[in-house]
């Protein structure tokens, strides 16, 4: 019997606030809309997201939204998609709330907005410290409402695409529960797959954070954007990297090096904790590796929250006060807690244009695919995120693609799928249950995680960049014989992570390779061997492609500039 196919005229990959926010616009638009999901819906990583969700409310502030994104970006965002985002996001704020999603007040009724970091006010709306989660059942609620259709613990792992004609037309996907394939065969595809910081060691990204999307479609050839920008985010929980939201800095939490200075000061001396993310986390771990680390092995700073009113921390921060009770067995309340900094987001991804179309090229696009979150590069971040602009990002742009579906639908046809659309995906499942190598998951995956931390983490040189691509190849020769120890079919996990490894092995490679090539640092980029931005030569975006071989080769596409020219960055 051969592989199912099923019809759909949009079929969308992943179950997040952007994978939402578009199925439920291009239903309610009527379109037949399926989203499948490895995870259940609300599972997707956007429930974790804590501290909230910017956007000017004030007329008065939407310019310095922009400029804020635009400088945090460290010039490398691109300012028509920055401008559209920080202008609508008030509206986003509001369809958000007409849905029902509720809000932390002030007294007065108006929604409250606290501090975060690289921000010029207080702009990030907030339902306590579980935002993400608020935002997703929501939208997760209405898409339910409107008809959408979801296939959970669904693992996609292949696209239908024609490269003759740039066109994409389906996924290939199995069931987690039986391991059974099936095409899914649809006019048009968008990936919202989420971020990739699972490649490094400590991170504080669910397990799912594989970047699966991205090495779906890099192996088809296609494009990837950026890659070499990951955020490494200052406060993760010491040992595990769980995230200590940016929440905790916002509402007044203070860094403390093992000499009891607030060391901040000598390196944001006006915007202190409240510096953007990698200028905090290249702090810390500066602090760290010169010897003024705490913690058992030295290896942590203290944020201190203790002189905070109890009750701020119990309304406001109650769930990272749990979490630090339940990881560290400290109460923040009462004692400061050990945090360093942890790999958290991923700045790069597919490219796309400021509607989600999947482009190809700098100039071409490919027919009938869309990407929005995390996933994609728009370009909002540029070369560093700030806080509370993905949730706006994902929900925005997500919304967006599923308008740009709805408009463009007329134009494209089904394109029928056969049914041995499936022989690649099924071909490399059976290669994985078969080989009997030494290897394990595990030992591969942990090997690449620490050394991704180590050589290609907050501070990188040409030196640690040359022995990660080395070592990257001898983890892919393991890879290739490793022993998948599980070979049922039922929920088969072990056969689940041997093929994100796969594509974390994928999609590490252009990190690696874009981070190489960038002889300059910028944003999250540190490169120690070139400490200053160089405009002249990479004021540019990094366009990745892999052959079948695995080896990737870089072009380099212009940034849209808008008003505001690149300036040095100083905080
Ligand atoms: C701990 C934490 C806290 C954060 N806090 C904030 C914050 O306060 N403010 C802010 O703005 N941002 C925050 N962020 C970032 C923000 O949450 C994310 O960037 C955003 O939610 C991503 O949404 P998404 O829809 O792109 O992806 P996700 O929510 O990650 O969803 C990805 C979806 O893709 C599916 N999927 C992936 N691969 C496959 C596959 N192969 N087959 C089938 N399905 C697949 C998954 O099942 C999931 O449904 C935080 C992130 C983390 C990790």
């Amino acid at each position: 019997m051969g592989t199912p196919v099923h019809k759909f005229d949009v079929v969308i990959v992943g179950a997040g606030l952007a994978g939402c926010a578009a199925a439920k616009t291009a239903q309610e638009a009527g379109l037949k809309t399926v989203v499948l999901t490895k995870l259940h819906p609300l599972r997707s990583h956007s429930g974790a997201a804590q501290g909230g969700i910017n956007a000017a409310l004030s007329e008065s502030d939407t310019a310095s939204h922009e400029f804020d994104t635009v400088k945090g970006s460290d010039y490398l965002g691109d300012q028509d998609a920055i401008e559209l985002m920080t202008r609508e996001a008030p509206q986003t704020i509001r369809w958000l709330e007409h849905m029902g999603a509720v809000f932390s007040r002030n007294d007065d009724g108006t929604i409250a907005q606290r501090p975060f970091g690289g921000q010029s006010h207080p702009r990030a709306c907030y339902a306590k410290d579980r935002t993400g989660l608020t935002c997703l059942q929501t939208i997760y609620e209405q898409a339910h409402r409107a008809g959408v259709q979801f296939l959970d613990e669904w693992y996609v792992g292949d696209l239908l695409y024609d490269k003759s004609s740039d066109q994409a037309y389906g996924v290939v996907a199995y069931s987690l529960k039986e391991t059974e394939f099936a095409i899914f065969n649809a006019k048009a595809v968008m990936f919202a797959t989420g971020g990739y910081a699972r490649a490094f060691g400590i991170n504080s990204n669910a397990h799912a954070n594989t970047g699966d999307g991205l090495s779906i479609l890099a192996r088809h050839g296609l494009p990837l954007e950026d890659m070499e920008f990951v955020q490494f985010h200052p406060t993760g929980l010491a040992g595990s990297g769980i995230l200590i939201s940016e929440a905790a800095r916002g509402e007044g939490g203070h860094l403390y090096n093992s000499e009891n200075e607030r060391f901040m000061e000598k390196y944001a001396p006006s915007k202190m904790e409240l510096a953007p993310r990698d200028v905090v986390s290249r702090a810390i771990e500066k602090e760290i590796l010169e010897g003024r680390g705490v913690g058992p092995n030295k290896d942590s700073v203290w944020l201190d929250l203790t002189h905070l009113p109890e009750e701020i921390i119990e309304t406001r921060l109650p769930e990272l006060r749990d979490l630090a009770i339940t990881f560290l067995g400290r109460d923040m309340a009462k004692e400061r807690i050990l945090i360093r900094a942890t790999a958290h987001y991923s700045m790069g991804g597919i490219p796309t244009d400021i509607d989600g179309r999947v482009r190809s090229g700098a100039e071409r696009k490919v027919s009938g695919l869309y990407a929005a979150g995390e996933c994609a590069c728009v370009s909002i971040h540029g070369a560093n995120r700030l806080g509370a602009n993905s949730l706006l990002e994902a929900i925005f742009f997500g919304r967006r693609a599923g308008e740009a579906i709805v408009q463009d639908i007329g134009q494209l046809e089904l394109r029928e799928a056969i049914g041995t659309e499936s022989d690649r995906l099924s071909g490399e499942v059976s290669a994985l249950l078969r080989n009997n190598g030494p290897d394990t998951v595990h030992a591969i995956r942990t090997d690449l995680q620490q050394s991704m931390t180590r050589n290609a983490g907050v501070f990188r040189t040409r030196a640690s960049l040359l022995e990660q691509k080395a070592y990257l190849a001898t983890l892919r020769d393991r890879f290739s014989q490793m022993r998948v120890g599980d070979k049922s079919k039922l929920y088969n996990t072990d056969l689940q992570e041997a093929l994100e490894l796969g594509h974390m092995l994928d999609f590490s490679a252009f990190i690696v390779e874009g981070a190489l090539a960038r002889e300059e640092s910028r944003g999250a980029h540190y490169r120690e061997d070139f400490p200053e931005r160089n405009d002249e030569r990479f004021l540019q975006h990094t366009f990745g492609t892999m052959d079948p071989s695995g080896k990737i080769a870089l072009e380099y596409t212009p940034v849209t500039l808008g008003r505001h020219t690149p300036q040095a960055r100083t905080y």
